[in-house]
Parts: structure tokens; C-alpha cells; sequence
């Protein structure tokens, strides 16, 4: 595939290294190794399914491709630091992905699962509400019925949502705490 020039931005990578650093310190820079090898798709678990090139969404990254920020490969990955551990020249991938995701969703870019994964998180404090039949497994497994979280102690769960809301979290993902649903994201172009 030809790519225009208009299509690289060159502030993209430093962009990746500044929204990262504050967190991931030195793993925010660790892209600027990636020789292409490709062993990082050749491990991920999640691109034999779906469209997620691991190596391809690094090589964007070092290329000042910004957009991949609207794209729905950046959210197939499920964390699961297989190429994180692979990587020959340390490249901290999932580290990477995230913090490339973080900046999506500044500019209004999340792929719904991952908005109704968290609207869950607000609803009941769980990502995967514990229901009858994970009940029942962990029954079986010897554990209690339901875990102590904002299941067994459901006052925590205002707290949760009050932690969610200053963190701007709501805000950047679209929960509204009256309606106690999705709003629409505000998308921005890329290159704002
Ligand atoms: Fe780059 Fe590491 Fe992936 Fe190889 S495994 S392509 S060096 S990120
Ligand atoms: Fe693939 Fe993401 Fe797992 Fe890396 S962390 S192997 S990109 S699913």
C-alpha cells in the first residue's frame, strides 16, 4: 500500500512518548527499538482472529501514522503482553498500545465494547458482573458466592463512580451518571 505524505505526521511519535512517560517513564520511548522483526505479530494471540498486526500498528507508531487513532485494530488487542514478553529488543508493546489508546480516546476514539465494558464498570463495579452461573463456579471452586466487592458491599459502588468521575474517565468514554447510559464521543480529526 503507497501512503501520501499527508497521511504522516511527524509529531505523532514524540506525541506517543510525552502522553506516556509520566506513567510508563522509559517504556513510552522503547517503540524507537522496534527493528520489525515481526515476532510480535507472530505471538499475538489476538491478530490469528482478527485484523490486529502487532508489528504494523509499531512500525505506524515510528512512522508518525496517527491514523491508527481512529482505526479499530488498536482496541482487538486484549493485553495479554505476549509480544510484550517476546519482543527481542524490548519493546514495550502493550505499554505502547495503551498509552496510543489513551490518546485515541482524547480525541474521541473508542470502540464500543470497550465504552459498554466500562459503562458496566460504572453500573455495577465489575467489568463482568458476577451472574447465577458464575456464582455457581464459584461455589464449586470453594469460594463465596460473591466476591467482597461492590457486590457484597454495594455502598462502595457510589464511591467507584465518584472515582471514575474525577478521573475524567466518564467524560473521555461518554457516561452520563443521570441517564446512567452512553452519550455520543465528540470525535476530533486526528491531526487536532
Ligand atoms: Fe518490533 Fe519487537 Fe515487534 Fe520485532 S517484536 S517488530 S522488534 S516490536
Ligand atoms: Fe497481541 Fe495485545 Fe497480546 Fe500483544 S498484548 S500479543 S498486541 S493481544
Amino acid at each position: 500500500m503507497v501512503l501520501k505524505s499527508s497521511e504522516f505526521n511527524p509529531d505523532f511519535p514524540k506525541q506517543i512518548i510525552e502522553s506516556g512517560e509520566w506513567i510508563f517513564g522509559d517504556h513510552a520511548s522503547s517503540f524507537q527499538k522496534c527493528y520489525q522483526c515481526g515476532t510480535c505479530t507472530g505471538a499475538c494471540p489476538s491478530g490469528r482472529i482478527t485484523a490486529l498486526r502487532t508489528r504494523k500498528l509499531i512500525r505506524s507508531a515510528l512512522a508518525g501514522i496517527d491514523s491508527i487513532l481512529s482505526g479499530d485494530d488498536l482496541w482487538m488487542c486484549t493485553t495479554c503482553y505476549e509480544c510484550y514478553e517476546k519482543c527481542p529488543r524490548e519493546v514495550k508493546i502493550t505499554d505502547i498500545i495503551k498509552i496510543i489508546r489513551n490518546i485515541a480516546a482524547e480525541k474521541g476514539h473508542i470502540a464500543e465494547p470497550h465504552r459498554k465494558t466500562s459503562l458496566l464498570v460504572f453500573k455495577t463495579g465489575h467489568a463482568v458482573p458476577v451472574n447465577d452461573e458464575i456464582k455457581k463456579a464459584r461455589l464449586a471452586i470453594g469460594l463465596t458466592e460473591i466476591p467482597p466487592t461492590t457486590h457484597k458491599y454495594p455502598e462502595a459502588l457510589e464511591i467507584v463512580r465518584d472515582i471514575m468521575e474525577d478521573l475524567n474517565f466518564c467524560k473521555k468514554v461518554g457516561i452520563c451518571r443521570e441517564t446512567m447510559d452512553l452519550e455520543p464521543l465528540n470525535v476530533q480529526k486526528s491531526e487536532e
